[in-house]
C-alpha cells in the first residue's frame, strides 16, 4: 500500500455505560489503533490518571482552548466539558496511523459535519435494564446523575441512523471481535491508493 495513506479516524460512541469504554481499551490493547485522550473539566475518578484516561484540567483552561480552537469538537456531558485535542489527532492520522475518538454522541455528530471520512461505530447495551446495572455498578455516579443518564438514552438512540455501523454489547470479547473485524473491512475498501497499485500492475511486464 502507498505510503500516502493516512490513518483512518473511528468514532466510536453510544449512551453512558454501554460498555464504549472497556471496548476501545481492549481495541487499543490487541492492536495497532491509538486512542485519542480528550480534554475534560471532570474530576479524575479512582484510579484514573492525568495524560491517560483524560487530560484534566479546569474550566478556564478548556475555555481558553475553545478560544484558540484547540479542539475538533467539545461537548458539555452531565455538567462537565470535554473535547478532542485537534494537533495531535491530525498528526496521527498524518503519520497513518489508526485513531479512535471514544466520544458522547453530540460530540460525535459534530466531527461527522467536518471529517466526512470518519467511521462512525454505535455501541448499544443489549437491554436499558443492563444498562442501569452497569452505571450501578461502577458505584462512582449519585442515584441522581444516573437516572439523568438513562433518561438521556432513549433520546440518544433515535441518532443510530447517522452511524455507519452499530455494535450490541452483550458479551464483551463478541463486541470487541465485531469492532475489530469492522476496521479490517475498513482497510480493505477500494481507495485512491489501491488504483494506484493497480497502475503499477499494469505497468510491470509479466
Ligand atoms: P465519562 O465522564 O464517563 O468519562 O464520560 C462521559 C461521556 O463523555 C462519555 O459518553 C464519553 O464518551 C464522553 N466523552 C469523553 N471524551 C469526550 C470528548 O472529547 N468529546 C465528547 N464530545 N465527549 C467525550
Amino acid at each position: 500500500m502507498s505510503s500516502k495513506q493516512k490513518g483512518k479516524l473511528f468514532v466510536i460512541s453510544g449512551p453512558s455505560g454501554a460498555g464504549k469504554g472497556t471496548i476501545c481499551k481492549k481495541i487499543i490493547d490487541e492492536t495497532d489503533v491509538k486512542l485519542s485522550v480528550s480534554m475534560t473539566t471532570r474530576a479524575p475518578r479512582p484510579g484514573e490518571v492525568d495524560g491517560i484516561n483524560y487530560f484534566f484540567t479546569d474550566k478556564e483552561a478548556f475555555m481558553k482552548e475553545i478560544r484558540e480552537d484547540g479542539f475538533i469538537e467539545y461537548a458539555e456531558v452531565y455538567g462537565n466539558y470535554y473535547g478532542t485535542p485537534k494537533a495531535e489527532v491530525f498528526e496521527m492520522l498524518d503519520k497513518g496511523i489508526d485513531i479512535i475518538l471514544e466520544i458522547d454522541i453530540q460530540g460525535a455528530l459534530k466531527v461527522k459535519e467536518t471529517m466526512e471520512r470518519g467511521v462512525f461505530i454505535f455501541i448499544l447495551p443489549p437491554s436499558m435494564h443492563e444498562l442501569r446495572k452497569r452505571i450501578t455498578g461502577r458505584g462512582s455516579e449519585t442515584e441522581e446523575v444516573i437516572n439523568m443518564r438513562l433518561s438521556q438514552t432513549l433520546n440518544e438512540l433515535s441518532y443510530i441512523d447517522r452511524y455507519d455501523y452499530c455494535v450490541v454489547n452483550g458479551e464483551l470479547d463478541e463486541a470487541v471481535n465485531r469492532v475489530k473485524a469492522i476496521i479490517t473491512a475498513e482497510h480493505s475498501k477500494v481507495t485512491e491508493d489501491i488504483k494506484t497499485l493497480i497502475e503499477n500492475y499494469e505497468e510491470e511486464k509479466v
